[in-house]
């Protein structure tokens, strides 16, 4: 690794083909993408608009990829070892995937070395899941019939990441979807590519065969939109906005794809009266900054009990000024940029509406004027559950506070939402921690810590956040159809006679 205080930014602009049965292609496009680091405005990287013909191309090549079971029909120690081998040239090209993902998300340096980390350690994980995963047996249906369950992989699976985790969020399925014996045709976001590309190129070099990952770039509504209409894609994976995770799960309907959908979520933090108040404030101020708030995951709604408002907020706001918000390539910048022009004005949209519906302003609110597209980590008081602010996902450093009396109180509210990601419970009590985990609405819950975890654990939502899950042996058997197979033991006793 180089030696952090020399980052520099590349002179150069990186230009990417699409990746698809196995080679770089320009395919069927004919027009590029630049993308400039939303930190810096200065170009970075290149990819090239996919077209429904590129589309065309990989979805055939994943199809007889799956079809001639040159990855399917593998022993399991076989597909383990070479997604192994993909981890390690993941760890040999930490540093050029870091700096990629800093440039084009705008992220902080660090955070992103240590993302990339964490994804090597997801591939070495999923790899042993290849061996992990089987079917079942049922030895008790009569000494006629004998049962097996099978577990199959799906076939060709589609997948659509946003801009906010591209390498770490993929790292959270194909891997996964590897290990159950499926090939893939993915699409990143188009502001956000390098990596899934790198990430192909890599598992090629591992030796992992042609056609089992096909990187296809582009805008969603044409190469997303193709890629959940192809009647030979068997299953879609997105990741990204409720609204386009709905149109996906509609489109999916026509020929009754399977969809596993990660979408929004305006996430519950709640702290009761015997909470850790210096730890909840550590633990609430970073699931609100984290990646600029750009987060799934983020807690944007501060539950907190009435007697320990004051207190908390002094902490909350102490913390808050110690963020250092600067230049990416910093090792010591704690919080980045937003990723677009068009998603800053949407984050500083919402906070003049939070402003306009009466809630107090208590720090930030707008941008900083040194860095490009970011904006200051901002926290509403007096804020009604019906305002906007506790309503949408705003998708930025922006969270508000809400008080509770009692412990059901704090409930009805934490799951007063359509969403039902993920929530944060902040007690040193049983009683009231298990309450609250057994009743809150959230496919992610953490206890007196945030956003922690392990490739071990599912991720996924409730309610309008998501269907299926990811991660874990959840992430591998979602990827595979069910087969029962009955077996008769000798002893069937004809229909007709
Ligand atoms: P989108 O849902 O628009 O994008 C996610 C992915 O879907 C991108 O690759 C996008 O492509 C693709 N896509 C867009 N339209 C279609 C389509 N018609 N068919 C298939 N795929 C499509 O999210 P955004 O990036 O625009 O972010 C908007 C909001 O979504 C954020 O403000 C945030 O609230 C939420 N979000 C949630 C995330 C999560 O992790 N749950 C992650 C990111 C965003 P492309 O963008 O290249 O056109």
């Amino acid at each position: 690794m180089l030696d952090a205080s020399l980052v520099q930014f590349p002179k150069d602009t990186r230009r990417f083909q699409q990746f698809i049965d196995g080679r770089w292609t320009a395919g069927a496009s004919s027009a590029e993408i630049v993308r400039q680091s939303p930190a810096h405005g200065r170009d970075v990287t290149a990819i090239l608009v996919g077209t429904a013909l590129d589309v065309e191309a990989a979805v055939r090549a994943a199809r007889i990829a799956f079809d001639d079971g040159r990855w399917s029909g593998l022993p399991s120690s076989a597909r383990c070892k070479l997604l192994r081998r993909v981890a390690d040239l993941i760890r040999r090209d930490a540093e050029d995937l870091a700096m990629l993902e800093t440039l084009e998300v705008g992220k902080p340096i660090t955070q992103s070395r240590g993302e990339v980390a964490g994804a090597a350690d997801i591939w070495d994980y999923a790899a042993g899941m290849a061996q992990a995963l089987h079917g079942d047996s049922h030895n008790n249906l009569g000494d006629g019939l004998f049962g097996m369950v099978l577990r199959e992989p799906i076939g060709v699976v589609g997948i659509i990441t946003p801009w906010n985790y591209p390498f770490f969020i993929l790292a959270e399925r194909l891997p996964f979807i590897l290990a159950s014996g499926c090939t893939a045709v993915i699409k990143p976001s188009e502001m956000t590519s390098a990596t899934t590309l790198r990430i192909a190129e890599l598992a090629a070099e591992a030796g992992v065969p042609a056609g089992v990952i096909n990187v296809v770039t582009g805008t969603g509504p044409v190469v997303g939109q193709a890629i959940v209409d192809h009647p030979l894609v068997d299953m879609v994976s997105f990741t990204g906005s409720t609204n386009i995770g709905r149109s996906t799960m509609v489109n999916s309907a026509r020929h009754i794809k399977k969809v596993s959908l990660e979408l929004g979520g305006k996430n519950p933090q709640v702290v009761f009266a015997d909470a850790n108040l210096q730890a909840a404030a550590d633990g609430l101020v970073y699931g609100m900054v984290a990646n600029a708030g750009q987060t799934c995951v983020s807690g944007s709604r501060f539950i907190v009990h009435r007697d320990v408002a004051a207190e908390l907020q002094k902490l909350l706001l102490a913390k808050i000024a110690r963020i250092t918000v600067g230049d990416t390539l910093d090792p010591a910048v704690k919080m980045g940029s937003i990723i677009s022009p068009v998603q800053h004005a949407k984050v500083l949209g919402y906070i003049e509406r939070a402003k306009s519906d009466g809630a107090e302003l208590l720090c930030g609110g707008g941008a900083n004027t040194e860095l490009l597209l970011s904006v200051l980590p901002t926290l509403f008081a007096e804020t009604r559950p019906e305002m906007q602010i506790n309503r949408e996902e705003v998708f930025g450093p922006v969270a508000s506070l809400l008080t509770f009396e009692t412990a059901e109180e704090a409930i009805a509210l934490a799951n007063d939402t359509e969403y039902g990601l993920s929530a944060g419970i902040w007690s040193t009590n049983l009683q009231n921690t298990l309450q609250a985990v057994r009743r809150i609405k959230a496919g992610r819950v953490w206890v007196n810590t945030f956003m922690a975890g392990g490739p071990e654990m599912p991720i996924g939502g409730f309610r309008q956040s998501g269907i299926g899950r990811e991660s874990g042996i959840y992430g591998v058997e979602e990827y595979t159809e069910i087969k029962s197979v009955h077996i008769d033991m000798g002893a069937r006793s004809p229909w007709l006679v």
